[in-house]
């Protein structure tokens, strides 16, 4: 099965809007995770790497997150769909984008299901006017602000949003 997290957003003066995620600066996505045979929901949250595989048991090869339900003991997994057997870079969300769903990335998922997102760590955009590259963008209070030194404007990320959906 297929899963994706979306967002949506208000972009001003900024666009390409993604994850900072790469080998050397893994970004980790942190997920309520549901069991999909007995309904559990997982008291914490778990956190997922494209830059991490863990084996499954029973020789079954690997997935970036393995996670066993202690309600009833089944394990389920999730990966970062592949592209040429790299996992997919996170699809960058522009000013065109502003206020619709897209999804950021995409994972196929076995026998879990994540029910919800909370955003952590570095985000990064740039200007929609010239070249400057703001890359620390915090997404977690919902909301971002800066300035445009160069273009004279402010710029700002608003109405966050996000959304697991099927894909
Ligand atoms: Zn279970």
């Amino acid at each position: 099965m297929g899963l994706a997290l979306a967002i949506s957003a208000e972009l001003t003066g900024v666009t390409d809007l993604h994850p900072v995620d790469s080998a050397d600066t893994p970004y980790t996505y942190s997920f309520t995770v549901q069991c999909t045979s007995c309904r559990e929901i997982h008291p914490n949250a778990v956190e997922v790497t494209a830059w991490e595989s863990h084996e499954l048991s029973g020789s079954r090869g690997e997935a970036n997150f393995v996670w066993r339900c202690r309600a009833c003991r089944r394990e389920s997994s999730a990966s970062f769909k592949m592209v040429a057997k790299q996992p997919t870079p996170p699809t960058m969300y522009t000013a065109e984008d502003s206020g619709k769903w897209k999804n950021v990335v995409e994972f196929d998922v076995r026998g879990l299901e994540f029910t919800d997102f909370q955003v952590t760590g570095e985000w990064t955009c740039k200007s929609t006017e010239n070249t400057t590259v703001f890359s620390e963008v915090d997404l977690e209070p919902g909301e971002w602000f800066d300035y445009d030194e160069k273009a004279g404007q402010e710029v700002m990320i608003t109405d966050v949003k996000w959304q697991i959906r099927n894909c």
